[in-house]
């Protein structure tokens, strides 16, 4: 049987695509698909057509990749020139692709941050080829792909061809099932997408003896590092701020906290466009401190609590609330309103050991640039190593264990198209932009389906 196709169309010197390269070779491994990268050198690129609905892209600007890496922990750091072109680079990764795939994932991901994060110049072929012998490529390997250039010229030239025909606005791009998904902040649909038709997660390699085993773990950025976190589970706590208990109809006195879970599956990076979720007309938002466990503690008090905090994100709680509110009238479980995919966005982590003291400072959500939460994380009713001691009465926490802390008052629905923007003091920040559901003519499609085979029953 043959694996669905998806295609990145992919360029070694897109900033765009240097922000969700990690995630992209995540989703080669993750999803039951066969991923065929189509390199370009040049193709039509967002700043050089008309903005229209099909291309609403704005062009590229400094600011927004800045803001854009910000929001996915990533350093950026390009330096003041600006790249002629990255033809070394493009040949030995053509060749790569070609000869030696094992080693194209390390050497991509060296070379598309290079210039965005550590201001390489990737257009000189000296610096290119010392970033090769970096990530395991050996000097027969580049001389190979030296020799190898008129043949990567031919693909080249055939790849922008492709793109003509295609429609190609701009990279990153992917196409899979005839679906088109362009730019960088459209990964999270993608990953939608691609777990909602059933592709993934990815086989086991056969001799593991271990069916749709997903080996990818779910990451989390660490601000300012090269490293990420592997989450664990997610925690979240009810009504932690008074207001806020007060908004949602109760009193806000100290009774014990409580605790709900999401997968953690749950989970998608700062900066992603989110569809709008399935089976809801109340899709709310909720901005909370998250903290990130990098020990494991049983049993423990507040004041051991700390010892097991690796370090803080700001992180948004999205809730399905009609169906929360419907499942807490009848004392059912959260899941439905709390548990599902794409719920849980979380900024990068900031380590405690970049902090000077523990967040206390405001935090503050605007949707599309107005001011719906503001707060200060010292108001929440259970502190973090009271939490973290209470959840351990319970659970032996874990590394990689998220914790959700509560959302100050102000919670409100969101709508397709509306831009989620979320700040903690010293923390760091969040940002979601809500798009239509991608099912949404499927869902109709597939209603109409339905009604013709009632009629149908009924004709028969
Ligand atoms: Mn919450």
């Amino acid at each position: 049987m043959s694996l669905p196709k998806l295609k990145i169309v992919f360029n070694y010197r897109s900033p765009f695509c240097a922000l969700v390269i990690d995630e992209l070779f995540a989703l080669q491994r993750r999803y039951r698909v066969d991923v065929e990268w189509v390199i370009v050198k040049d193709v039509p690129r967002p700043s050089s057509l008309p903005i229209t609905e099909q291309n609403p892209r704005f062009p590229y600007n400094r600011e927004d990749c800045e803001r854009r890496a910000r929001w996915r922990g990533i350093d950026w750091a390009p330096p003041k020139w600006r790249l002629t072109d990255v033809v070394a680079a493009t040949h030995i990764g053509v060749w790569l692709l070609r000869n030696k795939p094992e080693l194209f994932e390390a050497y991509t991901l060296r070379i598309s941050r290079a210039y965005w994060s550590y201001g390489k110049n990737i257009s000189d072929a000296a610096v290119v080829e010392e970033l090769a012998r970096e990530t395991g490529v050996s000097d027969a390997d580049t001389a190979a792909a030296k020799a190898a250039i008129p043949a990567a010229e031919i693909e080249l030239a055939d790849n922008a061809k492709w793109c003509e025909a295609n429609g190609v606005l701009g990279v990153p791009f992917f196409i899979v099932d005839g679906l088109k998904f362009w730019g960088s902040d459209r990964v999270g649909d993608l990953k939608r997408y691609l777990s909602d038709a059933a592709y993934g997660p990815a086989l086991a390699p056969v001799d593991s003896g271990i069916l749709f085993n997903d080996a990818t773990p779910v990451t989390l950025p660490v601000a300012g590092r090269e490293t990420s976190v592997a989450v664990n589970r997610i925690f979240c706590v009810g009504r932690n701020y008074s207001e806020h208990a007060r908004e949602m109809g109760f009193d806000p006195t100290r009774e014990a906290p409580f605790f709900f879970m999401k997968p953690a599956d749950a989970l998608v990076r700062s900066g992603a466009s989110i569809s709008y979720p399935l089976a809801t007309s109340r899709y709310e938002y909720e901005m909370e401190l998250v903290v990130v466990l990098g020990q494991s503690v049983t049993n423990t008090t507040p004041e051991q609590a700390m010892k097991a905090v690796f370090g803080y994100a700001a992180g948004l709680d999205m809730t399905r609330r009609d169906l929360q509110l419907a499942a807490r009238e009848k004392g059912r479980p959260w899941e439905l309103g709390k548990a599902f995919e794409n719920s849980a966005v979380v900024g990068p982590i900031k380590p405690v050991e970049d902090l000077a003291e523990n967040p206390g400072g405001q935090i503050v959500l605007h949707v599309n640039g107005k001011v719906k939460q503001d707060a200060k994380v010292a108001d929440m009713i259970w502190s973090v190593p009271e939490i973290i001691a209470n959840l351990s009465q319970f659970y032996t926490l874990r590394p990689g264990d998220v914790i959700f802390t509560g959302t100050p008052a102000g919670v409100g629905p969101v709508v397709a198209g509306d831009k989620l923007h979320g700040e903690i003091a010293d923390v760091g920040e969040v940002a979601a932009v809500i798009v239509p559901r991608l099912e949404e003519q499927a869902l109709a499609a597939a209603k109409a389906k339905a009604e013709n085979a009632d009629w149908a029953g009924v004709l028969r």
